[in-house]
């Protein structure tokens, strides 16, 4: 075990009870049903490594049930013009508010974060519902025009119909409410999946919002990826499959969905390269990755993993940031003081210890870090690694912990070229006070979001994807709402007086 300890807390009242836990059932066409498999799945707290909670093993059978009820209610919700779904929004906004504690406990519980990093989550949710509430009545289709001679064209922006979705682990309710609001908003109904890992706020949701959205438009059912998520891919009246997971469940979606040539749309992982150039403000980019790097123990797609630093301040820049994360405390979610919670899971917690071990077996040098901390619990220390030779695998593949490389380069070209030699493409940094270079850099990187002098800021108004084995399709802001319609073009034949 790396130095470093776990704060815990001596509190010893449970995070939360089994009364504040919703019924673990699958939530279709408003109500509660059982799976047909009558097995479940573990839950597990990843700070106490005990069973939180058991929610069922769904099945293919289970999911048909759901997506029929998505079917069947379908036609009246993209009826309803965009201010009654936006007053249901705007309802299951105020909902999420009322109970936001809850929530916010639930989530720290299924998934050991610290309580601030949840509220933070939640405060999220609440404002991607608001924020499609309002986009949806602002519409985003081209104005109605005599485009030809005699004709008057109207565009109309429809809904797609039924949208499949399958969501993961690290951010549970916030990833939901990204698809859930943009796809409720543009008149969809859904049948979604939360990541067998992390169910607990997903299914509170639902009986949350229960009574103010109608039965059928908005369906959970639990269970695996390669069971509820695949039949949720290939379900002939499934019109459209939102995923947000790694690499390798986007290609199994985007697979089976191509059989009945069903839209995807596909959020997947990120290895975000900061790069850093001798002009840039050093001691600023160390004080934002140390929130950009290690946020949510890492497991962020967009997470600040990958340091290609000039090497004429690349010392200067390590002991900086060095400086800064080893002043990050790790620790149970209700902790005061406690920014670090454990990864999600054993086999998780596996993954990222088998990336650090073959990293400093290879050669690389931890200068903070570089192994687990003492359990129970799944927790990793954060970690900065140097004299990562180019290439190696822990700066291609994406580690999603608390795990930052720094390798450096000589010039700009150089430093663009191995930003972008990765599979990945979501997000991307620049610091530098070069006003030309700020300029024509982000240009030359590829990834859906490049940030300048920042990395990992967000809002509600602004697309978030990416290119290449990042996927394809963007959340948040209006592009969201543009993806889960589909358009149409009226073209009305008229005499002209
Ligand atoms: P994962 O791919 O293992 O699981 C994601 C979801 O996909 C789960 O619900 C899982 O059950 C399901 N799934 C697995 N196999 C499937 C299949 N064959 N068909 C359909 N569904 C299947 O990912 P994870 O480990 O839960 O989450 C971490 C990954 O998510 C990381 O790669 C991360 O970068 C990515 N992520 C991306 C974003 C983004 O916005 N781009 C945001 C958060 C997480």
């Amino acid at each position: 075990a790396t130095t470093g300890s776990v704060r815990r807390t001596s509190d010893a009242r449970p995070l939360v009870s089994q009364a504040d836990l919703a019924p673990s059932r699958h939530f279709v066409d408003g109500g509660y049903v059982d799976s047909t498999s009558g097995r479940v799945l573990d839950v597990v707290d990843p700070c106490s490594e005990q069973v939180l909670c058991r929610t069922p093993d769904g099945t293919a059978e289970d999911v048909d049930r759901a997506v029929a009820a998505a079917v069947a209610a379908k036609a009246s919700w993209a009826r309803r013009v965009p201010k009654d779904r936006s007053d249901v929004l705007h309802a299951v906004a105020d909902r999420v508010q009322e109970h936001a504690d809850l929530l916010a406990r639930l989530e720290s519980a299924n998934t050991g974060k610290p309580l601030a990093v949840s509220h933070d989550d939640i405060a999220g949710t609440i404002d991607t519902f608001r924020f499609m509430a309002g986009a949806v009545r602002a519409g985003t289709s081209m104005a109605a025009d005599d485009y030809l001679d005699d004709h008057l064209s109207v565009i109309r922006r429809e809904p797609v119909g039924v949208v499949g979705v399958v969501t993961p682990w690290n951010y549970p309710l916030m990833m939901a409410a990204w698809k859930i609001a943009p796809i409720l908003a543009a008149g969809n109904t859904c049948v979604l999946k939360p990541s067998e890992q992390t169910p607990v706020t997903t299914l509170k949701f639902a009986e949350l919002v229960a009574d103010l959205i109608p039965p059928g438009v908005l369906n959970v059912v639990t269970g695996r990826g390669d069971v509820v998520g695949a039949r949720l891919s290939s379900h002939p009246d499934v019109d459209l499959v939102a995923l947000t997971g790694s690499v390798s469940s986007g290609r199994a979606v985007a697979r089976a969905a191509a059989e009945g040539l069903k839209r995807v749309h596909l959020e997947l992982g990120g290895k975000a390269p900061v790069v850093i150039f001798e002009d840039a403000d050093l001691a600023l980019a160390a004080s934002t990755l140390r929130t950009a790097a290690f946020w949510n123990s890492g497991q962020e797609c967009g997470a600040a993993c990958r340091v290609l630093v000039h090497e004429s301040v690349a010392d200067r820049f390590v002991d900086l940031l060095v400086r800064e994360a080893a002043t990050l405390t790790a620790g149970e979610p209700t902790v005061d003081g406690v920014e670090i919670g454990p990864v999600v899971s054993r086999a998780h917690f596996d993954r990222v210890r088998g990336y650090l071990e073959r990293a400093q077996r290879d050669g690389a040098r931890a200068v903070l870090g570089g192994g687990a901390l003492e359990g129970p619990g799944y927790y990793i220390a954060p970690t900065v690694l140097v004299d990562v030779p180019e290439g190696a695998e822990i700066a291609r593949e994406e580690v999603f912990g608390p795990v930052v490389t720094v390798e450096t380069f000589r010039d700009e070209d150089e430093a663009i070229r191995r930003a972008n030699d990765v599979p990945y493409g979501l997000s991307a940094s620049v610091w530098t006070d070069d006003a030309r270079r700020s300029h024509d850099l982000p240009a030359r990187l590829d990834a859906g979001t490049v940030w300048v002098n920042s990395h990992l800021a967000l809002a509600n108004e602004v697309p978030w994807g990416g290119f290449k084995g990042s996927g394809y399709g963007r959340d948040l802001s209006i592009y969201a709402l543009d993806d889960y319609s589909r358009t149409k073009h009226v073209m009305h034949h008229h005499a002209r007086s």
